[in-house]
């Protein structure tokens, strides 16, 4: 007698969820009963990147001006009715968003097994990032399979005493970029790339800009690029960058981004996920974070945190980078290993 597939649910609704979990949805259909559920949370930003999804089961509107009290109430109630239907064996929960949390501890209430896709991460300090820091570090309570990008963030949940199980996958961004390499052409040339977006950051982006455009107008030599958030916090302040040097642009698509970024001398970002592409195009990164969850990033000397006081650390920026560094979160192949352990825990073992 065949058994019928297990049935694992995705659920996620940003931007760079939607860009990490697509290579392990396209994988996964392979294996099991795939039902894939976007929450709404990035609107504007989820359609630069959809068309990266192989399949969407439910997407569930939001407004787009809402608290996260207002989201969470609202995911609650319809992830609930979800879930209700669609009776899977696991829920899989991404990083550290407000999505990510909704969907794990809906989940969890309806004792529904919940699995945590790069789990493991840490800055120990929960303002920053805020609110992810405490998401995810709540994700691992409540999870029965947490796969680790690196060694780092499984001794991380080794530390908590994390009550499920752990196991190292590496990072499903570095199989997604993998990917694309051949796509890209790595090049130096006189392009300055930079996004900014964090909410922790929103008193800080003025003073950051101010800082760029001063380089930019120091150095006529250099082009800079800005794919402006839409954050309104962002989109107030974007008159301190307008310099001849210095183009602003729409949020772009992943593939756009990427070939952006291989073509860049150096890189400025708060992002999260930005410190682990670059590592593998190898471009020197100003993180403008006072903490990071992936200091491995920095171990190798790609990334260097600046905080909001970038001038300095802009000479460090320009100096080539270490070719021979080894990437530190991941080889490739963390979907099959994630996948690999999804089958071993539905076969009991
Ligand atoms: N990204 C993109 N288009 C852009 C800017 C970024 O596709 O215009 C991608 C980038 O390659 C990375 C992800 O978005 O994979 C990072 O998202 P973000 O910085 O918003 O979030 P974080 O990683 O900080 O959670």
């Amino acid at each position: 007698m065949k058994f019928p597939k297990k049935k694992i649910l995705f659920c996620f609704g940003t931007r760079p969820e939607v860009i990490k979990i697509s290579p392990l949805i396209k994988k996964s259909l392979n294996y099991f009963d795939v039902c894939s559920v976007v929450t709404g949370q990035h609107n504007t930003l989820f359609r630069d990147v959809e068309d990266l999804l192989p399949k969407v089961d439910y997407h569930i509107e939001i407004p787009v001006k809402r608290t996260l009290n207002f989201l969470f109430s609202k995911l609650f109630i319809e992830l609930e009715q979800i879930f209700l239907k669609e009776k899977p064996d696991l829920v899989i929960a991404l990083a550290d968003t407000a999505s990510a949390y909704c969907a794990a501890i809906c989940a969890f209430n309806m004792q529904i097994p919940v699995a945590h896709v790069e789990a493991g991460l840490r800055t120990y300090n929960v303002n920053s990032p805020f609110p992810e820091e405490f998401y995810r570090q709540a994700i691992s309570r409540m999870s029965v399979l947490n796969w680790c990008p690196n060694e780092n963030n499984a001794q991380n949940l080794i530390k908590e005493q994390t009550p499920g199980k752990i196991i190292i996958t590496g990072n499903t961004t570095i199989d997604l970029i993998y990917q694309h390499l051949p796509q890209l052409e790595v090049e130096d040339t006189n392009q300055v790339l930079i996004t900014l977006h964090r909410r922790e950051n929103k008193d800080y982006f003025e003073k950051i800009l101010k800082q760029i455009r001063h380089f930019a107008e120091a150095h006529p030599e250099l082009k800079f690029i800005f794919p402006a958030h839409p954050n309104p916090s962002i989109q107030k302040v974007l008159n301190v960058v307008k310099y001849s040097n210095i183009e602003i642009v729409s949020p772009l698509k992943y593939l756009d981004f990427l070939k952006l970024m291989a073509k860049s001398k150096f890189i400025i970002t708060d992002s999260g996920g930005i410190q682990e592409e670059v590592v593998c195009l190898k471009k020197k990164t100003l993180v403008c974070r006072d903490t990071t969850e992936r200091q491995e990033a920095i171990d190798v000397g790609v990334c260097k945190l600046v905080g909001s006081n970038l001038t300095d650390s802009f000479e460090w920026a320009l100096s080539p980078v270490n070719h021979e560094v080894e990437n530190p979160f991941g080889d490739g192949h963390a979907c099959d290993r994630i996948i690999e352990s999804m089958e071993r825990y539905f076969d009991g073992r």
